[in-house]
């Protein structure tokens, strides 16, 4: 059967990882959530305190950083490490999303990630989800889909996921979050969120995670059929 890349862009929250996950199940394909590794590199320059307004600094940080994704069978799941240390819990803390950004904006952070993204992905059988999968990672990808949804309906999905995972924090705090997350993802000067115009549109304000499921997984097997 035909194997195919699958791209999944859009905004913060909006569900994107959710969707890759399940329709990798459904397809028996490999799942990589590309924000996960931004999120592991920004641990590592907080935990390190890595001054990147300096370019060396960046470089030697990057050259101690090993990211690898580990997908554990009982929990069907696969999980992020950081030179060796499960960090998926740690990546997703508040301190995190306020910095992601703006490590994810430097240069050479995208081309370490992009480069190991494209090599992930040169067997093809992959969906991931992330900012910039379309235009830059995997520009001739069969299927991009670009997720948008209402961004109150945003907030609230992500206030209830924080709180499911007991970090306390408010809907403000959030919405301001996410705002910010994607005024810089959209701005920056290198691979900025955008739709690639091949994308097809997902607007899933009305949609439940089935029902997106579903639709995403019709566009999918049209291409993996034809
Ligand atoms: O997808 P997630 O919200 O976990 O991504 C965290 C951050 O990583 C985004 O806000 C964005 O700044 C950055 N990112 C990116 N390019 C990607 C994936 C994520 O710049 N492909």
């Amino acid at each position: 059967m035909k194997k195919i890349v699958i791209a999944i862009d859009g905004y913060s929250s909006c569900g994107k990882s959710t969707l890759a996950n399940q329709l990798a199940k459904e397809l028996n394909y490999v799942f990589v959530d590309s924000g996960a590794m931004y999120r592991a590199i920004t641990l590592y320059f907080l935990n390190h305190q890595v001054d990147f307004s300096k370019e060396e600094n960046i470089v030697n940080a990057l050259k101690k950083i090993h990211l690898e994704f580990i997908y554990d069978r009982e929990k069907q799941q696969s999980f992020i490490f950081l030179n060796g240390k499960n960090v998926e819990d740690d990546i997703r803390e508040m301190n995190i999303n306020q910095n992601v950004s703006k490590v994810a904006a430097l240069k050479l952070v995208r081309e370490f990630a992009v480069a190991k993204q494209q090599q992930m992905g040169l067997k093809k059988a992959i969906v991931m989800d992330g900012r910039d999968i379309g235009t830059t990672v995997f520009p001739n990808a069969e299927l991009k889909v670009f997720v948008t949804a209402d961004v109150d309906t945003r907030v609230e999905r992500r206030f209830k996921e924080l709180q499911e995972k007991g970090i306390e924090t408010t809907k403000e705090v959030v919405k301001k979050n996410l705002e910010e997350r994607d005024f810089i993802d959209s701005n920056r000067d290198f691979s900025p969120l955008r739709k690639a115009s091949d994308a097809l549109i997902l607007d899933n304000t009305l949609l439940n995670r089935d029902e997106q499921l579903l639709l995403v997984l019709k566009w999918a097997n049209n291409i993996i059929n034809n």
